[in-house]
């Protein structure tokens, strides 16, 4: 018996993550690259068609049959596929990606933001599937963010919903590159945990209990506030202050069950998520601030990839 498959893509700035995933979210082959962006569309398109080829003759031998492709990117992609901008992978820039890939690959296509194509992961085979409606959060670089509303993708009118990073939590704060003041990403990325420690350490306000010298990441934050240095554990909750803060509002507006943490701080869960809870707690109205739960991703890194692989599932499957 021939069985249904579809390939995932996980487009990122540095990595590009495909791999071949059956309906129920089992990854069955997959393979990792670099993305090389600064080769140039053509390349980059080469890239992905011989990897695509790959992963075709792979699901021939092993009875399977691709119905359909995903791809999850970081930036602003409009619903039908056409990509606003994308800072990271700027050869995509202005293109209509689903077409391309549809005619690079000869299977229908879609394409997603890649924070959303985590959060449906995450709701189709993670963290998200006892919960119709959540918000995904990631901290890593940056801040990204994804929508689950009653089971659903919520991507907005123009595709680009779901940019929790750029959620104001500091009226006169840091400038972000967005072009606001004191968004959410400027606060509580790994990024900004990070040079907080940074900055702290170079006025003399923060001295790592171990001695350890700048740089310091923010796993090296983790570690000194796992072996009990109590300031490096500030810095965590700061940061789960200013996510609470943005988490509360979004709790009363929304009514959410949950709020998913995923990208390298969710390593770090620990540290952060009662501080996000106490914020959330402290300004929400008490029916929603109750509902609502703190967890962790469970998909890690494949959330991207297994996500745009259930996005191409639940559009083109029979
Ligand atoms: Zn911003």
């Amino acid at each position: 018996m021939i069985r249904p498959a579809f390939i995932g893509m996980d487009i990122g700035g540095t990595n590009l993550r495909m791999g071949l995933v059956d309906e129920a979210g089992t990854i069955l082959f997959r393979f990792r690259q670099k993305t090389d962006i600064h080769e140039g569309r053509a390349a980059f398109y080469e890239k992905l068609a011989e990897g695509i080829g790959i992963l075709k003759e792979h699901a021939e031998q092993a009875g399977f049959r691709i119905v359909a492709v995903g791809a999850g990117v970081p930036g602003l992609v409009a619903n039908d596929g056409h990509i606003h901008v994308s800072v990271n992978l700027p050869a995509i820039d202005s293109i209509n990606l689903r077409h391309d890939l549809e005619r690079i690959s000869g299977l229908p296509a879609t394409v997603a933001n890649d924070v959303n194509a985590t959060a449906y992961g995450e709701k189709s085979f993670g963290a998200g599937r006892e919960f119709d409606s959540f918000l995904m959060v990631t901290l890593g670089t940056g801040v990204g963010g994804g929508l689950i509303l009653n089971g659903r993708l919520w991507t907005g009118i123009d595709g680009v919903a779901g940019e929790f990073g750029h959620v104001t939590v500091e009226p006169q704060g840091t400038s972000c590159p967005c072009g606001n003041r004191g968004c959410l990403e400027q606060y509580a990325s790994a990024t900004a945990i990070a040079s907080a420690a940074r900055e702290a350490m170079m006025t003399g306000r923060y001295v790592p209990a171990d001695g350890s010298a700048i740089p310091l990441t923010t796993q090296d934050l983790a570690r000194l506030a796992r072996e009990g240095d109590g300031a490096a554990a500030t810095f965590f909750a700061e940061a789960g202050r200013y996510l609470g803060m943005a988490t509360a509002s979004l709790a009363n507006v929304l009514n959410l069950e949950a709020l998913i943490v995923g990208g390298g701080v969710a390593a770090s869960f620990d540290l952060i998520r009662s501080s996000i809870e106490r914020e959330v707690r402290a300004r929400a109205f008490p029916i929603p601030a109750q509902r609502l739960v703190v967890v962790r991703g469970a998909l890690g890194d494949d959330g991207g990839l297994l996500g745009s692989a259930a996005l191409a599932r639940d559009e083109f499957d029979i």
